[in-house]
């Protein structure tokens, strides 16, 4: 790793708030931000749209070899083979699948190294499940971001009613714990706090705090503050 690259990991469970808050972060920073969710729900919609079985190891580790996946610098756009599908991974359907999907060894191997290549020259604010526990262990800067599950529910209803689809809390909530046990339990890249990441709670915080206790995590955590300049 240079010594210059600054690598921010945040972690934590479906529904944190992670994508909107490392957007922000990585914003204020000028760091690149990368979702690496998007990049396990544009493979399994391409799986579900070829009709692939997500019991099919193979062929799943086949479609992350080759999937071509570009993330938009900062706007959060997502282009799969050329074809922006930002909306479309939106979908619960797809969310669904690519927590099957992630659980697969082959297309972790597939997507970590796309995402270790994607930070190679840039520093980054990598939001997802693994970031500080396998993909960047030695990163500088590691959160865990949780929240109480109804609350996460909560939000992403309105995300989700903001972008016109149907939005009942309990359903989300459902759903959303489902994913997460899955995420948990899996025997590869398990959705885990790494030890020495920091965990802060959103419940009741509102996004303009919590991106402010980011930030001093990231100053205090970077060994020249310069580096790191608001
Ligand atoms: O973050 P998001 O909810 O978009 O992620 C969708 C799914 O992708 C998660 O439920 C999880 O199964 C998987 N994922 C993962 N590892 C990551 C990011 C996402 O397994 N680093």
């Amino acid at each position: 790793m240079s010594d210059k690259r600054i690598i921010v990991a945040i972690d934590g469970p479906a529904g944190a708030g992670k994508s909107t808050l490392a957007k922000r972060v990585a914003h204020k920073l000028g760091f690149l931000f990368i979702n690496t969710g998007a990049m396990y729900r544009a493979v399994a919609l391409w799986a579900l749209r070829l009709n692939v079985a997500l019991s099919d190891m193979h062929r799943l580790e086949q479609l992350a070899q080759s999937a071509r996946i570009e993330l938009g610098l900062g706007d959060g756009r997502v282009l799969l083979n050329g074809e922006d599908v930002t909306d479309e991974i939106r979908e619960t359907h797809v969310a669904e699948a690519a927590s099957q999907v992630s659980a697969v060894p082959g297309v972790r191997r597939a997507l970590l190294s796309m995402q270790r290549q994607m930070a190679e020259r840039n520093s980054v604010v990598m939001e997802g499940r693994d970031i500080g526990s396998v993909v960047f262990p030695h990163a500088q800067v590691k959160i865990f971001l949780d929240a109480d599950p109804i609350e996460r529910a909560r939000r992403r209803a309105l995300e989700l009613a903001q972008d016109g689809h149907d939005a009942n809390v309990e359903d989300i909530a459902g759903e959303l714990t489902q994913r997460d046990l899955r995420d948990r339990n899996r025997k590869e890249a398990p959705l885990v706090q790494a030890p020495d990441a920091q965990l802060v709670d959103t419940t009741g915080l509102s996004l303009e705090e919590v991106e402010e206790i980011v930030l001093r995590l990231v100053r205090a955590r970077t060994s020249n503050g310069k580096a790191v300049a608001n």
